[in-house]
């Protein structure tokens, strides 16, 4: 997977050597001499990530970091920092400050790529979600804004079988969130999949493999999307990279250096609460926004932002027309003032399941309104229409509706106006009218009956 990548370095030697290793990769890379530049470019240019020197003159590393972090249009973007050799200190400063990795310099390809990888794979993954919630807000149906997305209180599943070790991280952590400690691999599987934020594991646990235990939280449906927290001895070099390679979110190096692990615990939590947010915000909006809730069928306005293109498609490419069905229930306000507006609903509901069992998986059934209904058949002439809207007909008019438990049976009829795209010039609107005038016809000349309009 490749990626843009923002270095950002006062001493021209080293973004050069930086901009051949990762182009040598096939990264794209841009370069900033100081950090003013460096967030103007962030905001224009949309790197996937940032490559930040600590020391630079002006404005330093961290402050760049931080800025980066608050600023919402870039603050998604993963930042890298480069610190000196032997940085604790540096370290702790730039967790935080938000950075989500660090580097020391002179910097090691193999250590680089692997968190470029890492982290582009990341990023990927929130981009995907950003760009679904940008398109539910431009229709409307995301309003609320990420409310505080700390990153304390984090459920914590600590996977270690080194009980001392698991108890100091235990403890550690239990000052701003909630750890429980597994020893087996088996169990904490399991409590994985239950509320958990994060999960640290020790890569150097002597009863079982840390890293396949990571691998298997990965490929678990239920957990894969859970960040993964190893901890890997200092000088494992080659453990470390791995760990990133299987999908481990982060590493910590051993020994645990108590204020890095508080700091990267909490970068992990933060982000994950980022992207709970967006999933949930998404799912919860997009699902209320598309579909009728006493029906499950699509609803109006879903109907709406999809056969625009649909029309267009048909008018303008000269493939097959798009059809339309405008369906409406006969007499339907006699079953509410009979039986109640409760059993009307239940003839409503019938009818979707009848509807949507009786159309193909691309058309799309919509409530319209009330007891009207539409089907939009991509890629259908006018005549093929007319013949499934006549077996639409029969499966409701031929076997009564049970209502009420079954204590009732109620026989139903629908009118059925069928159109089809035309030539140029044809447009949702006058499509949805001429279907519209049909079933008017329809109802005229009786109801339970189906008429196609051709132009
Ligand atoms: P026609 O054959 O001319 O279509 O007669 P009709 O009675 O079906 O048409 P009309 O438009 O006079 O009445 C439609 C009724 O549908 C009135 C309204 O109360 C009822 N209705 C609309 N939405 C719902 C709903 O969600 N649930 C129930 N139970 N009734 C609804
Ligand atoms: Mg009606
Ligand atoms: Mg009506």
């Amino acid at each position: 997977m490749s990626a843009r990548i923002l270095v950002v370095d006062d001493i021209e030697a080293n973004v050069r050597l930086l901009q051949a290793k990762l182009e040598a990769e096939y990264y794209e890379v841009f370069s900033a001499p100081d950090g003013p530049t460096a967030l103007v470019l962030a905001v224009s240019e949309k790197p996937d990530i940032v490559v930040l020197d600590v020391m630079m003159p002006l404005m330093d590393g961290f402050t760049v970091c931080r800025r980066l972090k608050e600023n919402p249009e870039t603050r998604h973007i993963p930042v890298v920092l480069l610190t000196a050799l032997d940085g604790r200190v540096d370290r702790v400063a730039g967790l935080e400050a938000g950075a989500d990795e660090f580097l020391t310099k002179p910097i090691d390809d193999m250590m680089l790529f692997a968190r470029v990888r890492s982290l582009t794979r990341l990023k990927s993954v929130i981009d995907e979600l950003r760009e679904r919630e940008a398109s539910g807000r431009r229709m409307g149906v995301i309003a609320g804004v990420a409310s505080r997305l700390d990153g304390s209180g984090g459920r914590i599943l600590i996977v270690d079988d080194n009980e001392r070790q698991a108890q100091r991280v235990s403890s550690e952590l239990s000052l701003s969130h909630r750890p429980v400690v597994e020893t087996r691999p088996d169990t904490a599987l399991i409590a994985a999949r239950g509320p958990v934020d994060l999960v640290i594991v020790n890569a150097a646990a002597r009863s079982f493999d840390g890293l396949r235990f990571a691998a298997q939280v990965r490929s678990d449906e239920a957990t894969r999307s859970l960040p993964i927290l190893a901890i890997v001895d200092f000088d494992e070099r080659p453990r470390l990279v791995k760990a990133l390679e299987i999908g481990v979110n982060d590493v910590l190096p051993r020994p645990i250096d108590p204020q890095e692990l508080s700091a990267r615990v909490k970068t992990q939590i933060r982000r994950k609460r980022y992207t709970d947010y967006l999933r949930d915000n998404l799912d919860q909006s997009l699902e209320l926004a598309v579909t009728d809730q006493l029906t499950g069928l699509h609803n109006r306005r879903y109907m709406e932002s999809q056969l625009d293109a649909l029309v267009r498609r048909a008018v303008v490419g000269g493939g097959d027309p798009v059809a339309l069905l405008v369906i409406d229930i006969d007499h339907f306000k006699q079953v509410n003032d009979s039986f109640g507006h409760g059993v009307g609903d239940e003839v409503l509901r019938e009818f979707a399941v009848r509807l949507a069992s009786n159309v193909r998986a691309i058309d799309l059934a919509v409530r319209f309104g009330g007891e009207e209904f539409v089907v939009v058949m991509p890629e259908t002439e006018l005549a093929h229409a007319h013949r499934i809207a006549e077996r639409i007909r029969r499966q409701v008019a031929g076997s009564p509706f049970r209502v009420l438990g079954g204590e009732e049976l109620l026989t139903v009829t629908i009118s059925i106006g069928v159109a089809a795209s035309l030539g140029e010039g044809d447009t949702p609107e006058t499509l949805i009218r001429r279907a519209d005038e049909a079933m008017y016809e329809a109802k005229d000349r009786g109801r339970n009956r189906v008429i196609a309009k051709a132009a």
